[in-house]
């Protein structure tokens, strides 16, 4: 048996073995050069082998890797949060940290759960949320998102707390000469008649993913969308939580992505590029009105995880983040994100088998069609993202595939998410690998 064999357990097959990374490149054991069109999941943001972040984690390792953190506080936590809340003083005021994006999203859920019952309103529990959502792997997280093939092994343990609305996903459910107004106010009115139907006193939240990014791959919003949900939810107070574990932090070109819609949410979830991979930690940002309610109460919040905000870890994200705003990598991930885009659209948008090119700053998906004209998906059992990613590694490009069934439509895409320093030239290379693996891939297919 090898040591392969002993991670997974029923190998699909045999992953390739990455020993190094380097700027946007990963090395595996047999010398293979792969450039990391997804940053992994979203996450690296600045490349792999950063010396700053590597040195000051090893500062940090030399003073203190942990510490207790219901009985003490460290440095790096403190300056991480002052550096998170300080950013937007008026919408946040306070920051946990927990370990993973999933963690962060089921701390939010708890926060807002225990805020309600501060608030005397206990009855509270129910939440609304987005079909084709993703909100992590904890079995709360789990059950508030609508990831399909995750979910279902665990189908009869969810709590009976959740209801869905349609997300804003413009390439399939948008209909013919309906303008973006009259889209927008057609989910609006959904999200109201849900809030109607459940009774908005027993609503805790609605959540969504201000970008969602696995289960749709990078669909926007139409202007208006995210106003009009606010709209919804501050007409029955309910909570607004923005999930942006995977879209924050710079990766649509500006440090949150809710900055483009005209709205602030009133708690939010970070993880990905938060320390950039370097460590694993993600963040809650608390907004005033849930915070007051504590304060008020004089209650700590009733959650607590081990590691959470954990030193090193916080050390980690520190640096990422300094780095992020001296090198103005939000700044530049929106200025390559817009090369990016235009090369998407330009090399795919002619290609009869990619449906849609969308997204922003550095969040791009390409959804893959059967048929372009009837926007008539690939018979799911042949799993073409998947098989596009697959051919790209060959290829010597890594980029995350997602596809799922839902309602009776099948989605296909790839998302591409490269660190925020990759350059116009290392683009350009992303995207002729990319066109080489989607024609090969297409070719591949019995007909
Ligand atoms: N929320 C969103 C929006 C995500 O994209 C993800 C991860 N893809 C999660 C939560 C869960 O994060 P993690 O895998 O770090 O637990």
């Amino acid at each position: 048996m090898s040591a392969h064999d002993l991670l997974y357990v029923v190998p699909k097959s045999t992953p390739p073995k990455v020993v190094r990374g380097e700027g946007v490149y990963l090395y595996t054991d047999d010398n293979k050069k792969i450039l990391d069109g997804t940053g992994g999941a979203a996450v690296s943001s600045l490349g792999y082998g950063n010396h700053e972040v590597i040195d000051s984690m090893k500062t940090q390792a030399e003073k203190l890797c942990y510490v207790h953190n219901m009985s003490f506080t460290n440095e790096p936590a403190e300056e991480l949060a002052h550096m998170l809340v300080s950013k937007n003083p008026d919408v946040f005021a306070r920051a946990y940290f927990a370990n993973s994006g999933s963690e962060a999203v089921e701390s939010a859920l708890k926060f807002v759960l225990q805020y309600w019952q501060l608030r005397g309103q206990p009855e509270r529990c129910h939440f609304v949320s987005r079909k084709q959502s993703y909100h992590g792997n904890t079995l709360f997280a789990l059950g508030i998102g609508k990831m399909v093939p995750r979910r279902t092994p665990y189908i009869n343990v969810y709590p009976k707390v959740t209801s869905y609305v349609d997300p804003c996903y413009t390439y399939r459910y948008q209909k013919e000469g309906e303008t973006d107004e009259q889209y927008v106010y057609r989910l609006e009115k959904q999200l109201e008649d849900e809030f109607l139907v459940v009774g908005p006193n027993r609503i805790a939240a609605f959540i969504a993913e201000t970008v969602p990014g696995t289960c749709l791959g990078c669909t926007t919003a139409v202007d208006g969308y995210f106003k009009a949900v606010r709209r919804v939810c501050d007409k029955y107070d309910i909570i607004l939580i923005l999930d942006e574990v995977m879209c924050g932090l710079g990766r649509t070109g500006t440090y949150h992505a809710w900055e483009q819609e005209g709205i602030a949410p009133d708690i939010q979830t970070n993880a990905k590029t938060l320390a950039a991979g370097y460590q694993p930690i993600s963040s809650v940002l608390i907004g005033h009105r849930i915070f007051k309610a504590f304060e008020e109460s004089n209650v700590q919040m009733a959650n607590f995880h081990t590691y959470q905000a954990h030193p090193l870890a916080c050390s980690a994200a520190v640096q990422v983040q300094k780095i992020v705003r001296r090198d103005k990598l939000v700044e530049r991930a929106a200025e390559t994100g817009k090369y990016l885009g235009e090369k998407l659209h330009q090399t795919f948008d002619s290609h009869p088998h990619v449906g849609d090119v969308r997204g922003k700053g550095l969040f791009w998906g390409l959804e893959f069609v059967n048929d372009k004209k009837t926007k008539q998906w690939f018979d799911p059992q042949l799993k073409v993202a998947a098989l596009v990613s697959k051919l790209g590694i060959k290829n010597g490009l890594f980029l995350n595939p997602g596809s799922g069934t839902y309602d009776g439509v099948h989605g296909d895409h790839i998302m591409v998410a490269p660190p925020y320093v990759i350059t116009k030239e290392e683009v350009n290379s992303l995207i002729s690998i990319l066109s080489k693996s989607i024609d090969e891939a297409i070719a591949s297919l019995p007909n």
